[in-house]
């Protein structure tokens, strides 16, 4: 693969079967022209943000290497929300499949279609204990700091690993 560099996706669901949508989209992750699905984490389930009377969620990162640019692979991403029957509604409403880029390489952009790294990214413990799994101790995320800091700020709170 020519020119690649590493992605991190997240992954979250709170509709029909969740860890099943989130499984299978794992799967078409790896499918993806032009990447290649280096590992993943555990699956987790965590409380919903937003609106309080929906289903908890579970949620996993990935690590992608892809050769796809930042917009190309947000694309992809949405039409694999798309095939999940990602229907949108409110903002942090229940959904079906949710797919975020959270990390493009050094990437640091703020666009309205694409804000990497993720913004929420500090504050979402759902996010920063799975993508932990995935990387160095030393880890820094562009633009944000440590890894190991950023978990610091952000306890383990109404979060657990799902098996
Ligand atoms: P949040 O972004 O706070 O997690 P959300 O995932 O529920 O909320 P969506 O409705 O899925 O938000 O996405 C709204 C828009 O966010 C998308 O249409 C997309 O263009 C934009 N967006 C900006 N930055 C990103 C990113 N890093 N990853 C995915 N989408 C992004
Ligand atoms: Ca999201
Ligand atoms: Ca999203
Ligand atoms: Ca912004």
């Amino acid at each position: 693969m020519p020119e690649s560099v590493l992605s991190f996706i997240g992954l979250g669901s709170n509709l029909d079967e969740p860890a099943e949508q989130v499984r299978s989209a794992l799967v078409q992750l790896q499918a993806l022209p032009r990447c290649r699905l280096v590992s993943h984490s555990n699956l987790y389930q965590s409380k919903p943000m937003g609106p309080a009377d929906q289903p908890d969620y579970i949620n996993a990162v990935a690590a992608l290497e892809t050769s796809l640019e930042s917009f190309e692979l947000l694309a992809e991403l949405q039409a694999i929300e798309t095939e999940h029957g990602r229907v949108r509604k409110e903002c942090w409403g229940a959904r079906t499949l949710d797919l975020d880029v959270l990390i493009y390489d050094e990437l640091v952009i703020d666009t309205p279609q694409l804000t990497i790294p993720h913004p929420g990214l500090p504050q979402r413990a759902f996010v920063l204990y799975p993508l932990q799994e995935l990387v160095a101790a030393d880890f820094i995320v562009p633009g944000m700091g440590k890894l190991r800091d950023l978990l610091d700020e952000c306890p383990f709170e109404g979060l657990s690993i799902y098996d």
